[in-house]
């Protein structure tokens, strides 16, 4: 087998340096670990058969600038142009591709996923997805996907059970990403599913999307990605209720989350109820039960866990979800059981992530141990 200098002797020996071997099935890949200008983590490299050389590159999912202030954002970032406006849903990220004839789904940290991948394959046939690569086998799809999964918790309780795709950005075998209104021509063509999307906006209709926005805030939507006609620029906006919504979900988790992560949705739920002039006391109301709300079980406290469903094909397919996703938290298998779903036998999987740092810390501060902070 050759070494990782040999793979990547034609690259910038940085590069070498900071990827990582994987295998999934029969694809050995390397993933790109770290963020550095021009080149994200999450990128992947798929090895040729003989395993010496890099035959494709998978590039990673751009981040996304976010805008505090719409208005200003707005004007600062389109100026007198228009932009499309699409939901960003709450959901995670990934990028399927099609290679060898089979189609792969990746995390966006350049996991290939067994569970996003076991799916996509179902989506190949439920959504079209292998009609669209028999056209552009070398395309790559860039999308959300919701609903029972096993990476984000909060799911939309009006979903139907299984996980749902939804697709923001495909990416040509030329690199490039396709301007909006061409992937929608693409996406009605195959009759793929998409993000939901609001139409053109420009400063002139600031006023609608504004209008647009408090109603996604009423029914605690996560906000708006807004996408320039012609060029790749995207920018991201948020909710003040979704941020609210994250408070009360994650304020247990504290141990186990970022520091700025609550901060950052303070400043933004302020700065939009401020921009919006929405009623400051219903506000300092939300804003001071999330926090209250979101600690009560401390009041009869065990563990920090996330409880999660998600729906397999295969018990295997689990078993290898389960492995990938254990390097961060502890897993609890609690119930598995068949099910139907898409016409297809299934197996409904239960489980918890358990949050060891956070539930160590609360059980001692409950138990009177003292801390220094
Ligand atoms: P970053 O953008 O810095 O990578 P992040 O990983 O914290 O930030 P978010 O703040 O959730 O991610 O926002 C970006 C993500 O939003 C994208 O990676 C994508 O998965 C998701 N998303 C949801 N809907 C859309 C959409 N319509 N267009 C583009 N991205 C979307």
């Amino acid at each position: 087998m050759a070494t990782v200098e040999q793979i990547f002797e034609d690259y910038d020996a940085e590069i070498a340096q900071n990827v990582e071997k994987r295998q999934f099935e029969s694809l050995d890949y390397y993933r790109y670990v770290k963020d550095k200008s021009g080149l994200n983590r999450g990128r992947l490299f798929l090895l040729d058969s003989s395993g010496t050389s890099v035959q494709r590159e998978i590039p990673a999912f751009p981040h996304i600038n976010r805008v505090y202030h719409l208005e200003n954002g707005v004007q600062q970032f389109f100026g007198d142009s228009t932009f499309h406006v699409e939901e960003k849903l709450d959901g995670y990220n990934t990028r399927i591709f099609q290679h060898g004839g089979e189609i792969y789904a990746t995390t966006k940290g350049g996991f290939i996923c067994p569970f996003t991948t076991e799916w996509a394959r179902l989506w190949g046939e439920i959504a079209n997805l292998y009609k669209f690569y028999t056209d552009h086998p070398e395309w790559l799809i860039c999308a959300e996907v919701a609903g029972h999964n096993p990476y984000n918790s909060q799911r939309d309780p009006d979903m139907p059970d299984g996980a749902r795709l939804f697709i923001f950005d495909l990416m040509d075998d030329d690199g490039n990403y396709l301007d909006p209104e061409e992937r929608y021509r693409v996406m009605e063509r195959y009759d793929l599913p998409g993000v939901p999307t609001y139409g053109e906006y420009s400063m002139e209709s600031l006023d609608d999307l504004m209008v647009l926005l408090q109603n996604m805030n009423q029914k605690e939507r996560e906000g708006v990605v807004m996408k320039s006609s012609h060029k790749d620029q995207y920018l991201k906006f948020v909710t003040p209720r979704s941020d609210i919504k994250d408070i009360h979900d994650n304020i247990i988790l504290h141990f186990d989350t970022h520091p700025f992560y609550f901060r950052n949705r303070l400043m933004r739920a302020i700065l939009f109820l401020q921009e919006f002039e929405l009623d400051k006391n219903e506000y300092a109301e939300r804003i001071g039960r999330a926090f209250i709300d979101g600690l009560d079980e401390l009041e009869d406290f065990d563990k920090v866990e996330e409880d999660y469903t998600i729906f397999v094909q295969n018990t295997n397919t689990w078993r290898k979800t389960r492995q990938l996703i254990r390097g961060e938290v502890d897993i609890e298998t609690k119930n598995l059981e068949y099910a139907s779903l898409h016409d297809r036998e299934m197996i409904q999987v239960d489980f918890s992530r358990v949050f060891q740092k956070s539930t160590n810390r609360y059980q001692s501060i409950l138990q009177g141990f003292p801390h220094t902070d």
